[in-house]
């Protein structure tokens, strides 16, 4: 019945070490952490749903077909801790946002820390003791072994296949675009590679960017995060940290003009600037591929449909609520003179705040 532990060292050593710009990890237990977090979202979105009596229960966001659910496999036993483990997260952290919220943020760090662990109290090996608050350790702990033998494997697969098929582009471009973007950004790449945690499931957007320390986790099963997107998404996020200079630009020009800052006009300027930057690259990027078994080939360039103009999910989202039509068509206007070289940063931002 135990399933036999994985050699952790032997999975970390087999993600691509030597990718630039990038370190990609598919760590057990911030993959644990998410998809407790994702299943008590479900549950408690289902009761909620129960309460109003609306039809259609909500989910964190489309997901790639997974195998049939493990649940049933369960043994009574198993189940009882696994149901005890989502109504903890129901509990402490499922009405928090993975973005924002400190303990979460915290707690995924360190358990990102501690994927060598098979364990993170410390009652066999003192290195492994993360110092978890509350009762989080033990939980984790108590529901490992049930997670790696049901689900784990799929979702190691998934992170694996999802990072062998960004791996070529940013082997190929990763370099050039990070410099690029950071020019664009008038600031610096950071120096170390950025620590991308890929995990089965992510928050409800499909992936986040937490800073102090700048780490990316990103939804391998999310079906925003497949084909082109993928590479997209891994550029949009790492942007958030080196966007800053924007950020404060935008705040400069507006309180010059005595104007209140527009809502997520930084944001919708690095969707707009990842889309544009990326799409000469993206030309000819193959379609999805349908599920296969292996995963280790990189992906055939086969001939893909050009993309007349890439809309990033988030920003196709946003554009439905108020305000983010006229953000796009100042951005064309404003910004994108700025991209062509015709103008200079303080200009365009200048621009794009008067016209706001
Ligand atoms: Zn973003």
């Amino acid at each position: 019945m135990l399933a036999a532990p994985m050699g952790h060292a032997q999975e970390a050593e087999s993600m691509d070490a030597s990718l630039p710009v990038f370190e990609f990890h598919s760590g057990f237990w911030v993959n644990l952490h998410h998809f407790l977090y994702h299943e008590a979202r479900v549950k408690m979105a289902a009761k909620e749903d129960a309460a109003t009596e609306s039809a259609a229960p909500k989910t964190d966001g489309p997901v790639l077909k997974q195998s049939a659910t493990a649940a049933s496999a369960l043994t009574p036993a198993q189940q009882k801790l696994w149901e005890e483990a989502i109504a903890y997260y129901m509990a402490n952290y499922a009405g928090k946002d993975l973005l924002i919220n400190i303990d979460l943020i915290l707690l995924k760090n360190q358990l990102g820390d501690f994927e060598d662990c098979t364990e993170l109290t410390g009652k066999k090996q003192p290195r492994c003791d993360a110092g978890l608050p509350g009762k989080i350790g033990p939980l984790l702990e108590s529901v490992a072994p049930i997670y790696r033998a049901h689900w784990w494997p799929d979702h190691d697969r998934a992170n694996r296949r999802w990072v062998v098929r960004v791996a070529p582009l940013v082997r190929e471009q990763g370099v050039g675009l990070s410099e690029k973007l950071a020019d664009i950004y008038q600031t610096r790449w950071p120096k170390e590679r950025i620590r991308v945690d890929v995990c089965a499931y992510a928050n409800a957007g499909g992936a986040y960017t937490t800073l102090d320390p700048l780490r990316v986790t990103i939804a391998s099963t999310d079906l925003r995060n497949q084909g082109p997107e993928a590479f997209e998404v891994l550029f949009h996020e790492a942007s958030h940290s080196i966007a800053l200079p924007v950020e404060a630009a935008i705040s400069r020009e507006c309180k010059q003009r005595d104007k209140p800052i527009p809502r997520n006009l930084w944001h919708a300027l690095i969707f707009y600037t990842t889309g544009e930057v990326l799409r000469p690259i993206m030309r000819g990027t193959p379609a999805p591929e349908a599920e296969k078994g292996g995963g280790d080939a990189a992906p055939k360039p086969a001939p893909a449909p050009v993309k007349p103009n890439i809309v990033p999910y988030e920003l196709r989202d946003i554009l439905t609520q108020r305000g983010w039509e006229q953000y796009h068509l100042l951005l064309v206007l404003y910004w994108q003179p700025y991209l062509d070289g015709k103008v200079s940063f303080e200009d365009a931002i200048a621009h794009l705040i008067s016209a706001a």
